[in-house]
């Protein structure tokens, strides 16, 4: 009665699952497996009345076997009831309101059970005042994308507003049950990834859920089921809407799951990478270019995978050096010496780049700063050599600079000289110097020569040979 009120007075509903509660026996989930924080926030709020699951991937990340990355918590209490229950507790967000409580280093993150949103083109005049309040916590632009997620609700729409059904499960690890609404478990056993609701329309709500089939189809390794998939590509539209810092998190998020290069072929195969990072599709385009960016994301994988970290400025430093290096070959090529030639091919590409994709200007400036060491590494004099080695970009240029050998960007010579010399000793360095010298000292007698038997060559190197030879002498031609 209540509901057919509300319904009325809001909307229409989207589909609202039925509860089955899940026993041990068939979940199996190995409660010693969780950490004490995130059995301490439950409990917490359990025992202050409330009720109190971890919630999404953590559950969906357990039940596969998997570690979970992080634990977030879904209770019936509202923040401001949430945040005096802990020592540490911050209320964060706007968009979107939660509370982070903090032990340590770790956080777990609790959120409000929320109500679904609803679809504004059912509602009808007598609902414009209630419509109105609901805006207020709610809003939802011209295209119906939400713009505000703060109306609080029972579970069970917070079930039915989450994206996939293997990311709405609920765990009580006091009960030890599974909370499942929309037949997640069969999904996950299946190996399915399935949207909740009307596929179309949660995409239309939020498009970053495009990007969010990628992402889970490519860790996970699940099948795109065809109702989910089949609105996909002619929704990738909507993904020039979303504001680009959104864009820009979702897209480290996709590239730092471990499964980047999955990620990327999941995109293609979805028709999704061209709005997304305009660049890359070029970047993909230019000779050498898929080489080199397939190279940069499966070392990103590896790292991930042997638990180190994977820096996103290196990330995309990596995705747009194609492009890059394209435009500094051609300013080269107009008589520009490398080093203004590569400030100026940073520049072009990194101006079309944010645009479209809010490249924090830190992380901009950190991507520049690996660029312009390339150049520089090639230039092997005492002084230089010893002030990179200095640099505190330096590992990260280095690392870029094996990148680019192993793809053939870059003389593999230069890549192990500077290895090398990393870890030579004050003797050992003083050869390694000298026979850098008389390398490029033959590198550029030989250019003379060439330059001399074909006088009216016109290509990046010869013009490049016309500054300053050292400095383009191993990465010019
Ligand atoms: P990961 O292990 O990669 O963090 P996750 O499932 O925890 O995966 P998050 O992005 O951390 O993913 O989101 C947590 C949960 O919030 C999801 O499992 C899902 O239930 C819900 N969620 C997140 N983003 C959306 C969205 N755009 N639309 C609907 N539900 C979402
Ligand atoms: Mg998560």
């Amino acid at each position: 009665m209540i509901r057919k009120f509300i319904t009325r007075l809001l909307g229409r509903q989207p589909t609202l699952g039925k509860r089955v509660d899940v026993p041990h026996a068939r979940h199996q989930i190995d409660a010693s497996q969780l950490p004490n924080s995130a059995l301490t926030v439950v409990r917490t709020l359990q025992q202050a009345g409330f009720e109190a699951y971890i919630v999404g991937g953590a559950v969906r990340d357990l039940l596969l076997g998997l570690k979970p990355k992080d634990f977030d918590v879904a209770t019936n209490a509202t923040p401001e009831q949430v945040k005096p229950l802990f020592r540490r507790a911050l209320l964060i967000g706007r968009r979107f309101r939660i509370v982070h409580v903090l032990f340590g280093r770790e956080v777990i993150e609790v959120s409000t059970f929320r109500a679904t949103p609803v679809e504004h083109s059912a509602v009808d005049g007598d609902a414009r005042n209630a419509r109105a309040l609901a805006d207020k916590h709610h809003a939802v632009d011209a295209s119906g994308r939400v713009l505000r997620d703060n109306v609080w609700g029972p579970q069970e729409q917070d079930a039915a507003r989450r994206d996939f059904t293997v990311n709405a499960l609920y765990y009580d690890p006091t009960r030890d049950i599974v909370v499942d609404y929309h037949h997640g478990l069969r999904d996950l056993k299946a190996r399915t990834l399935r949207m909740i609701g009307d596929p179309a329309q949660r995409y239309r709500e939020d498009p970053v859920r495009l990007l969010r089939v990628a992402r889970f189809a490519a860790k996970l390794g699940f099948t795109i089921a065809p109702g989910t998939r089949a609105p996909i590509a002619g929704h990738a539209e909507l993904l020039q809407g979303v504001p680009s810092a959104r864009l820009f998190d979702e897209t480290i998020k996709l590239l730092q799951t471990g499964h980047a290069l999955a990620s990327l072929e999941q995109l293609r195969a979805l028709g999704l990478h061209h709005g997304l990072l305009p660049l890359l599709d070029l970047a993909l385009g230019q000779p050498g270019g898929e080489a080199f960016v397939t190279a940069a994301l499966g070392d990103t994988d590896a790292r991930l995978a042997q638990g180190k970290t994977a820096s996103p400025s290196f990330l995309f430093a990596s995705l747009l050096w194609p492009q890059v290096a394209s435009h500094w070959r051609a300013a080269q090529a107009e008589g520009v010496p490398a080093i203004a030639a590569l400030d100026q091919a940073a520049d072009e590409v990194l101006g079309a780049q944010s645009a479209r994709l809010a490249i924090q200007r830190r992380i901009a400036s950190d991507m520049r700063e690996v660029w312009q060491l390339q150049p520089r590494l090639a230039r092997r004099t005492a002084r230089y050599a010893e002030a990179l080695l200095e640099h505190p970009r330096f590992r990260a240029a280095f690392d870029f600079l094996l990148l680019r050998a192993r793809t053939g960007d870059a003389p593999p010579e230069l890549a192990s000289w500077w290895e090398e010399y990393q870890h030579a000793d004050a003797q050992q360095r003083a050869t390694l110097l000298e026979q850098a010298t008389r390398d490029s000292g033959a590198d550029a007698a030989k250019r003379r020569r060439r330059r001399r038997r074909k006088p009216a060559r016109s290509d990046a190197s010869a013009s490049a040979d016309a500054g300053d030879t050292a400095d383009t002498a191993d990465t010019a031609d």
